[in-house]
């Protein structure tokens, strides 16, 4: 009988500490979890569910007005603030009771409440103290507000779900993918958006092409973007808020959005007292096998700061008990890692960029296609698609697979497992498309640019 009272206990029950936890309690290890908010963490409560649920509802505005030229007379659609809140609300609720019913038939226990180190294996919760011969941290990230003066004016992503009513105009100021999510979500649901980032132009990081593609498709929508804009300070005015921009402009809305990024949650857990390295931004070091600097305490997800995604943290946690639990150590592989913007248009995303292959070195070959959705040659909507293929040419290998247009996530997906198969071009011209989609022009593409 071991010393401890668990064998595993880990801190925080979203997405990667769930699946830990539950995968490692499958193998008869004895686990506890504690969770200071609600079961599922980011990406249930506050993050990737209730942001697609608030997609869904914003895309209604345009399908109702490409109803037309498909004979459709649609009346002018009215749209309710109150009952999208609540239904996404009620379906939140029901996915935290399928977390609670997996943990606990996997029969791990759930501990309420903030946790933190006492020791190298002891956790206090509350007035309550656990002993465990592993711990796992997976506490997640918070969103990080720019220090531009007034700030506190603004809200983050944490408070967007929860608002009781929908602000006439915003200010989302940030140029990463929550950004430009919430400015589609907003601008579908009727709300005027002015979007400022401090950069040329925003998603750094993701293939110029599909930057430049999703800046033109937002501003026929009547996005305001603002790029290379700063806001040198906010305050409030009249129950709404003023934002002076370094243009000389103000803007004035009704709320205002910081989007600025998000810090690992590390703040408040005891971490460096037990000797745990963390870096500049707060995140846990670990190693290939996600252990921290202190033997048999190891962390995953969003609190080390590598790939900031659900799917990313649940393959952290299969991973992580297949080394700590099952004795069998298992590196991730976090190349080919494929990623969606639910922008509107959305963008699907898998392997390197233009920009990464050649500065690699890569002898790269470029194949891309501009055209109109073929529901919009009816709709009349002036939108268009981007695909884009980047080969390496001597090998013929693809790196690299992006799209901005209708459906790009659902695409990639199944393009990324071709590329992590290691497809080449050759590959791609074999394959038969499927007729009419628009995935099939990336096995029609054949002239390179
Ligand atoms: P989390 O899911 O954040 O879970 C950490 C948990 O730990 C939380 O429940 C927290 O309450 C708890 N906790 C923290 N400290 C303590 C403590 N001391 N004691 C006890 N409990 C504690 N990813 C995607 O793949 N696709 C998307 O579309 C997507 N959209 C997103 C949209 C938004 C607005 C945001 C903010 C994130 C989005 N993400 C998306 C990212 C995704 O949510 C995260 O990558 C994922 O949730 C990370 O999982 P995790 O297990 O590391 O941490």
């Amino acid at each position: 009988m071991s010393k401890y009272d668990f064998d595993l206990f880990v801190i925080g029950a979203g997405s990667g500490g769930v699946r830990a936890a539950r995968m490692a309690a499958t193998t008869g290890a004895r686990v506890a979890v504690a969770e200071s908010s609600r079961l599922g963490g980011t990406c249930v409560n506050l993050g990737c569910v209730p942001k697609k649920l608030m997609v869904y509802a914003s895309a209604f505005s345009a399908a109702a007005a490409d109803a037309a030229g498909f004979g459709w007379t649609v009346p002018p659609p009215r749209f309710d603030w109150a009952t999208l809140i609540a239904n996404k609300d009620r379906e939140i609720e029901r996915l935290n009771g399928i977390y609670r019913n997996l943990l606990e038939g996997a029969r791990v226990k759930i501990i309420e409440g903030r946790a933190a180190f006492r020791d190298r294996h002891t956790i206090e919760v509350g007035d309550e103290l656990f002993t465990a011969d592993k711990i796992l941290v997976a506490t997640g990230g918070r969103p990080f507000k720019a220090p531009i003066p007034g700030a506190e004016c603004g809200i983050t992503s944490d408070e967007v779900f929860h608002l009781e009513r929908q602000p006439e105009k915003i200010l989302i100021t940030g140029g990463g993918y929550i950004a430009v999510e919430f400015a589609g979500i907003f601008n579908g649901l009727g709300t005027e958006v002015v979007l400022n980032y401090r950069g040329p132009l925003f998603l750094r990081g993701f293939d110029d092409d599909v930057r430049n593609t999703l800046a033109a498709e937002m501003r026929k929508r009547g996005i305001d973007l603002r790029f290379d804009t700063v806001i040198d300070g906010i305050h409030r005015k009249n129950g709404r808020i003023e934002a002076a921009l370094n243009t000389g402009d103000t803007v004035e809305a009704d709320l205002m959005l910081c989007a600025t990024g998000r810090v690992p949650n590390t703040a408040g857990l005891g971490l460096e007292e037990i000797g745990v390295d963390l870096d500049a931004r707060g995140a846990i070091i670990v190693n290939d096998f996600l252990e921290s600097s202190v033997p048999g305490i190891y962390a995953l997800g969003d609190v080390i700061d590598r790939i900031a995604l659900t799917p990313v943290a649940l393959a952290e946690g299969m991973a992580f008990v297949e080394t700590a639990i099952k004795n069998n150590p298992t590196v991730i592989d976090y190349t080919n890692v494929p990623s969606a913007v639910f922008s509107q248009p959305p963008i699907g995303t898998v392997g390197l960029t233009e920009f990464e292959a050649r500065s690699e070195g890569f002898d790269v070959v470029i194949y891309r296609s501009t055209f109109r959705p073929m529901a919009h040659t009816m709709s009349g909507r002036d939108e268009k698609t981007m695909m884009k293929l980047v080969v390496d040419g001597p090998s013929d290998r693809v790196l690299g697979v992006h799209m901005v247009g209708p459906d790009a996530g659902e695409i990639i997906q199944g393009i990324a497992i071709a590329l992590k198969a290691g497809a080449t071009k050759e590959t791609f011209d074999r394959t038969i498309g499927i007729h009419p989609t628009a995935a099939e022009e990336f096995v029609t593409m054949r002239t390179p640019i």
